[in-house]
């Protein structure tokens, strides 16, 4: 068969959660075309095999960024999820809807629809809380319990300092806590999981892997179909309705600018024939970068468990044999949204992991020697950059400008990023709990020196989004508001790219929000 309703290109957060919702319509025929293969791998499932999986070749391709003249110059690496269920595959599992006011802000851009009210009700149809086992919903569950002791430090540590202690990071105000993750019954629950294995279930929506889409086949403005490779074979599908991208924030723009849509000057450099010159394809990406701080520790944390030969075969048959243990419960453990001084809402987001590990030629190395780690990420960037093709070709991964740090403000909320870390490294709980400070000592910095040190050393979250955003602005936005691509009929993009703005916090639980609320768009429209 090669005609079909919707045609979902990438099953990642996003396309597992549209492939879901647009099949339960029982007179729905869905392609879904992934590039990538099976997710059927140890490290993928094991909730703290994350350090690996998203090193992994087989099912992460590693894109860099452009030298980045704010980031001393470096190029980053920049993993993304080839593989089912794309970046929900091999991300890190926390779980963050994201603060009120970055919804509303995304309404006031021009995104009407999408306000904390409408898009809260959405994350409440999409979540199930801890014990309620039902199809077509993400588990978000409190690990709390089976978090390592050291982890109740740094809530004391942040109450010593007058810090709010949450329950629940995603009620939307400021506080630190446990993180919720995306981890069911000791394993990792990824949107494939949770929305397209009942999806395949119901017999309407056939998932191609190993397909990788070369273009969007469009005539006189309407999609009509897409060109896929699979298995040195090139192949064509056809969509009745609509042919809906959601390759991710960097590969949804490559798609669109090789098949003519995007800055008219780009495609044309390439000898792309344009299809709709339209400027904002590729622009406006935005990212959160953050800094760590290591520090030996006093009394045990996971090193002691993982950090020997022996720790680990205990902790590998532990979980094997009953899915608990260290291997069960990710490495970010404690964290949330926190005001830096004089600003009106929280603007940081810290991350508190009790291990310190590095990174070796073969994956994370974890030291025999007990430690942990300090992370601060500013939470509302506004930089921007931009993804622009190299080639005319899919082959050739596309040119990533991020541009961090060219704002005088982003400059600014790193310093004062840092001076957050400073208070709670200071506070009584760690002072007592920590040695000494591993890599640069994070208290003796000034702000000069923690901006220079951010610059030098900070890296992604990974959390790219905004390259195909909507609004009301025809000029700056890619789409509108039901996320169509402006001047195209079928065509729409619904996955981190459609961000107007990036979140406060982790990105996967707004892509998916984001493609629930599209599903109903799509079916409306369609209606
Ligand atoms: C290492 C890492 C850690 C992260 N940790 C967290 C976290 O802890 N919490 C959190 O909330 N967020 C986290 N994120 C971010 C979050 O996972 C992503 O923002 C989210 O998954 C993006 O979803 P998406 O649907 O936009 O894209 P993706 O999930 O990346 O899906 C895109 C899919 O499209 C496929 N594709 C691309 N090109 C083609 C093509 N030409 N043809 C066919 N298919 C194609 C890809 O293979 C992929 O499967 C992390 C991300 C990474 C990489």
């Amino acid at each position: 068969m090669t005609d079909y309703d919707y045609i979902i290109i990438g099953a990642g957060s996003a396309g597992c959660v549209l492939a879901d919702r647009l099949s339960i319509d029982p007179r729905h025929r869905i392609l879904v075309l992934e590039a990538g293969g099976t997710d059927a791998h140890f490290w993928i499932k094991v909730p703290l095999g994350y350090a690996f999986a998203h090193v992994d070749p087989r099912i992460s391709v590693c894109c860099e960024t452009e030298s980045d003249e704010g980031l001393a110059g470096r190029r980053i690496a920049w993993p993304r999820g080839r593989v089912v269920g794309g970046c929900s595959s091999i991300n890190a599992m926390a779980y963050m809807r994201g603060l009120p006011f970055d919804f509303d802000d995304w309404a006031g851009s021009g995104a009407t629809g999408w306000d904390w009210p409408t898009v809260s009700a959405i994350y409440d149809s999409l979540e199930t809380k801890d014990g309620h086992a039902e199809t077509s919903v993400v588990h978000v569950s409190d690990l709390s319990r089976q978090m390592h002791p050291f982890s109740g430090t740094f809530l004391r540590a942040a109450e010593d300092i007058g810090w709010p202690v949450l329950d629940d990071l995603n009620t939307g105000i400021e506080g630190i806590g446990h993180y919720r993750s995306t981890v069911w019954k000791g394993k990792r629950w990824s949107a494939a999981d949770a929305f397209l294995r009942p999806a395949l279930k119901r017999g309407r929506v056939r998932l191609e892997t190993r397909a990788k889409v070369v273009r969007i086949e469009i005539e006189g403005g309407v999609a009509r179909g897409v060109t896929y490779r699979q298995h040195g074979r090139t192949l064509r599908a056809n969509a009745r309705r609509e042919v809906i991208l959601c390759a991710g924030a960097i590969h949804s723009p490559q798609i669109l600018q090789l098949s003519g849509v995007g800055p008219g000057a780009l495609l044309q450099a390439h000898g792309i024939a344009v299809q709709n010159p339209l400027p904002a394809i590729g622009r406006g990406l935005q990212d959160h970068l953050a800094v760590s701080y290591s520090f030996a520790a006093h009394p045990d944390t996971l090193n002691a468990a993982l950090g020997t030969p022996l720790g680990r075969l205990k902790s590998g048959l532990q979980y094997l044999a009953t899915r608990t243990g260290p291997l069960a419960v990710p490495v970010n453990q404690v964290g949330g949204y926190i005001a830096s001084e004089n600003a009106p809402r929280p603007d940081t987001q810290i991350y508190c992991n009790p291990m310190v590990y590095s990174y070796g030629p073969k994956g994370p190395k974890v030291t025999r020697a007990s430690g942990y780690i300090l992370c601060a990420q500013p939470c509302r960037p506004t930089s921007r950059g931009e993804i622009r093709i190299t080639s005319p070709s899919i082959e050739d991964e596309p040119g990533i400008w991020p541009n961090s740090l060219s704002t005088e403000a982003d400059c600014q909320s790193v310093i004062r990023a840092g001076r957050l870390l400073q208070r709670l490294a200071h506070s009584k709980p760690l002072r007592q709990a920590s040695r000494a400070a591993i890599g640069p000592d994070l208290l003796g910095l000034d702000d000069d020196m923690l901006l220079d040190d951010f610059r030098a050393r900070a890296s992604t979250v990974f959390h790219p989004s905004c390259t195909c955003r909507m609004g009301d602005d025809p000029a700056r936005s890619a789409l509108d508001p039901r996320l169509r691509v402006r001047g195209m009929d079928r065509l729409r993009v619904v996955d981190a790219s459609a961000f107007p703005n990036i979140t406060s916090g982790n990105t996967n639980a707004p892509t998916m929000m984001l493609a629930a609320r599209a599903a109903d768009l799509i079916l409306e429209d369609n209606r």
